[in-house]
């Protein structure tokens, strides 16, 4: 590892002023920028200098900023500060019963060791994992260079949705279920302003960028996730399928967030897949096979065909479809409350 300076922030202010680039400006081999880069819990961070991906000449340490460690709620809605860590996340009391899909997708996350560690805004604004990316000796589209080498490669892991031109899948696992909530991302900068943005479309795909996840410009610290108030009734269910059951990445997840009218039709629901592209993807043909409908296992099967419709698998992937399809039928009978039955 190459040697760098260390400047500990004690204010949102002075992390932004300080902080010259974005992570993943400052890993284009192109790059001229000045390579200073911000850290919170340091997990993504340290593996991609450890992995010689990135080379910062300073790193500001955003840990010992005060004030961004809390989950608040008022009657806009609930505050989470972007240095929550997944694992306040998944136990606190506001998300465990106001947003239950998003303390499962927490829960769900890496192994406990970690989680007490990583941060909700970290976790936002990390790096993705596809192996080539990850691999120093690979400078692919992502990283500046001019191939991708997932279509010709090894791409079991890669996405089912929108690759153009790169098939990475976001790797955030509570990303799936914050769109699902339509959450804002809140966003300081060096001149004392802040933004706020849709998560939804804070997370670009390549088609977009392919050297960048996000619209984090550089000095931006995130300072918080804000999600709207749930109305009473509102169900929601995160489903995780992993190869192992504990600290494994998703290979598909599936968040679902539904309400009902009086009358026990769907009234409002938004049906999110992880794992499956670029960014979370928001599956409109399954949230349209549901509106308006009573929920039973044809309509909620009907929902699973429909969140896969138009999905254009890898030589390795297929086998993520039936598992996204099944994800989503059990996710929408648990939101409803509809037993499973077994033909
Ligand atoms: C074995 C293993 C298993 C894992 N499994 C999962 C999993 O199942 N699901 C999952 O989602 N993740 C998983 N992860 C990834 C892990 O959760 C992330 O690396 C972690 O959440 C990153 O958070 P952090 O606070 O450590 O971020 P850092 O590493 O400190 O930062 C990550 C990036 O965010 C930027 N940054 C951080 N905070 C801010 C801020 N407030 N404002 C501006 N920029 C900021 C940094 O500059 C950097 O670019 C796994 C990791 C490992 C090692
Ligand atoms: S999928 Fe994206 S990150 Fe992976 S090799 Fe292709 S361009 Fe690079």
């Amino acid at each position: 590892m190459d040697r760098f300076t260390w400047q500990s922030a004690r204010t949102v202010a002075e992390a932004a002023s300080a902080g010259k680039c974005t992570v993943a400006e400052a890993m284009r081999a192109d790059t001229d920028a000045d390579r200073v880069v911000m850290k919170a819990g340091g997990i993504d961070l340290l593996d991609l200098m450890k992995e010689g991906l990135l080379r910062p000449t300073r790193v500001i340490n955003l840990r010992d900023i005060p004030g961004l460690d809390t989950i608040t709620e008022d009657a806009a809605g609930t505050r989470i500060g972007a240095l929550v860590t997944l694992e306040q996340l998944a136990a606190h009391s506001i998300s465990r019963q106001r947003y239950t899909a998003l303390a499962d997708a927490a829960a769900s996350s890496a192994t406990p060791q970690i989680r007490h560690v990583a941060t909700l805004g970290g976790n936002l604004l990390q790096r993705p994992r596809c192996w080539y990316f990850r691999s120093a000796a690979h400078h692919c589209a992502r990283k500046g260079g001019e191939h991708c080498f997932a279509f010709a490669g090894e791409n079991q892991y890669h996405a089912v949705f929108g690759h153009d031109g790169c098939a990475i899948v976001h790797p955030s696992t509570v990303a799936t279920a914050l769109v699902a909530f339509n959450a804002r991302v809140e966003l300081a900068n060096a001149q004392g302003g802040t933004r706020t943005v849709a998560l939804e479309a804070f997370l670009v795909g390549p088609e977009v960028d392919v050297t960048r996840e996000t619209d984090l410009r550089a000095g931006e610290v995130m300072t918080a996730v804000l999600l709207p108030p749930m109305p009473a009734g509102v169900r929601s269910v995160f489903l995780k399928q992993a190869e192992r059951l504990s600290s494994d990445w998703s290979i598909a997840d599936v968040a679902v967030v539904l309400q009902r009218a009086a009358d026990g039709r769907c009234q409002n629901v938004s049906v999110v897949l992880g794992a499956a592209a670029p960014v979370p993807w928001r599956a409109q043909k399954a949230e349209a096979a549901l509106t308006g409908r009573l929920i039973d296992a044809a309509v909620a099967n009907a929902a699973g065909e429909a969140a896969i419709a138009g999905a254009e698998p890898l030589r390795r992937n297929a086998y993520k479809l039936p598992i996204l399809a099944t994800l989503v039928r059990r996710a929408v009978l648990t939101a409803a409350d509809v037993r499973e039955t077994v033909p």
